[in-house]
């Protein structure tokens, strides 16, 4: 069976048609780049925990990155459109996925909305060709979930600001041209933006070794010790953690669509797998209980897609809420995490090797449900928003 027979069996419920020429283009280009470019060479790459360089400057002619900015070399695309380019790269590869969602996401994002006009140009346009790469620097290695509280801190001194402190998990980090520190402003005690430029005296990035998930997304724990950078490298429109959360609403969007990803292509593998093997004599999808489990996988597959566009047309409209952001991630990052090990499911031991892809997807999972807000940290702004409640402080 043919990748094209498989894609145009599963659209079942005809999502193409919801789509714009636009939006099925981007899609459609996304999708042939995976296929030709990342499936065919990432596996090795994920076994020895190494990023695959080689495809930046091929994602770089994609002109992806920015997703729905306009202007500043950025495609200036529909939110489904960006949602659908994180789709198809998630459908490729988790890692190579979330380092473009670092990047172009949670970097550019920041620089977007939090950054003066200056910034923005001085950035945006590099950021947007991939000549440079950005990490975004929450976490710290006591602050994970509770991220309003992060612990580094920032010293205002004569025109420069020190940083000190630590950030944990840090994709990108130790090769990216900036990265976005957050840190509490020891004057004010209110969570900044602050621009860290590679080379920078007291910024120190060290890979994460022993990752089950994302193997080819480099991750690293950094150490800031008296890390100075100039003033006009704060984020000039980051007033207090508001700003940064309001950068991670706009981000769990094109997470969910991440989720959607991981499920299709667990979908397709496992849908594949199940008519090809045989056993006691007949094709594995003959089964009641295989085509039972093809069946809820395409069901939860299809559920989130449905759900993920109309989120992706509120978002466009201006009337996406946080709350709406983190129903989206929890809801389609579990279904997702269930579709997988369904999927490792059908394909018995073979499963669990890289070479059959589904392994890769089933690991991969794993971090698109904890990180951008863990599941439950994500149900807890959806609790928060729907009863008026805060529950997790
Ligand atoms: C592969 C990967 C990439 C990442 N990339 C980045 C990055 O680029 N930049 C960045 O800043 N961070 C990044 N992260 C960090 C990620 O955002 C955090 O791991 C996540 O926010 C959870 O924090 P934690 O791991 O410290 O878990 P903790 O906060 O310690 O939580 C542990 C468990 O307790 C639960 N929990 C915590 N508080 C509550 C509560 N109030 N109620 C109920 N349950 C609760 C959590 O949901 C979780 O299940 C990445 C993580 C991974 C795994």
């Amino acid at each position: 069976m043919t990748m094209e027979a498989t894609a145009q069996e599963l659209d079942f419920y005809l999502f193409d048609e919801l789509l714009t020429d636009e939006e099925r283009r981007y899609r459609e280009r996304v999708r042939a780049f995976c296929d030709e470019e990342v499936i065919p060479i990432i596996n090795p790459y994920w076994d020895r925990a190494e990023f695959p360089f080689e495809l930046v400057p091929k994602l770089a002619a994609l002109n992806i990155v920015g997703g729905t900015i306009r202007g500043y070399g950025c495609p200036g695309m529909s939110s489904v459109a960006a949602g659908l380019v994180g789709m198809e790269l998630s459908r490729g590869d988790g890692s190579f996925s979330t380092f473009f969602a670092v990047t172009s996401g949670l970097a550019t994002t920041s620089i977007y909305q939090c950054g003066s006009e200056e910034q923005r140009q001085q950035w945006l346009p590099a950021l947007a060709k991939l000549e440079k790469i950005g990490a975004f620097a929450l976490t710290e290695p006591d602050v994970g979930s509770d991220a309003s509280h992060v612990q580094t801190t920032a010293r205002r001194v004569g025109d420069r600001y020190v940083l000190n402190g630590s950030k944990r998990w840090i994709g990108n980090a130790t090769f990216a041209d900036v990265t976005i520190v957050w840190a509490r402003d020891e004057e004010s005690g209110r969570v900044g933006g602050f621009l860290v430029e590679k080379g920078t005296p007291g910024f120190e990035a060290k890979p994460i070794e022993g990752k089950m998930t994302m193997r080819a997304l480099i991750n690293a724990d950094i150490t800031l010790k008296n890390c100075e950078i100039p003033e006009s490298n704060r984020l000039a429109q980051a007033y207090s953690f508001k700003d940064t959360a309001n950068v991670l609403k706009n981000t769990r969007y094109t997470i969910a669509w991440q989720a959607v990803g991981h499920g299709l292509a667990a979908f397709e593998l496992a849908r594949e797998y199940a008519v090809q093997r045989k056993q006691f004599g007949r094709p594995l999808a003959s089964f009641q209980l295989i085509q039972q489990k093809l069946v809820h996988m395409l069901s939860e597959v299809t559920s989130m897609q449905l759900l993920t566009w109309r989120l992706g047309h509120l978002r466009d409209e201006g009337k996406m809420t946080e709350g709406m952001a983190s129903l989206a991630k929890q809801s389609n990052s579990a279904r997702a995490r269930a579709v997988v090990a369904l999927g490792r499911e059908i394909l018995g031991g073979n499963g669990v090797l890289l070479e059959h892809h589904m392994a890769r997807h089933f690991a991969d999972m794993e971090a698109v449900y904890t990180y951008e807000g863990s599941n439950e940290i994500n149900t807890l702004i959806v609790g928060r928003e729907i009863t008026g409640i805060q529950a997790f402080t």
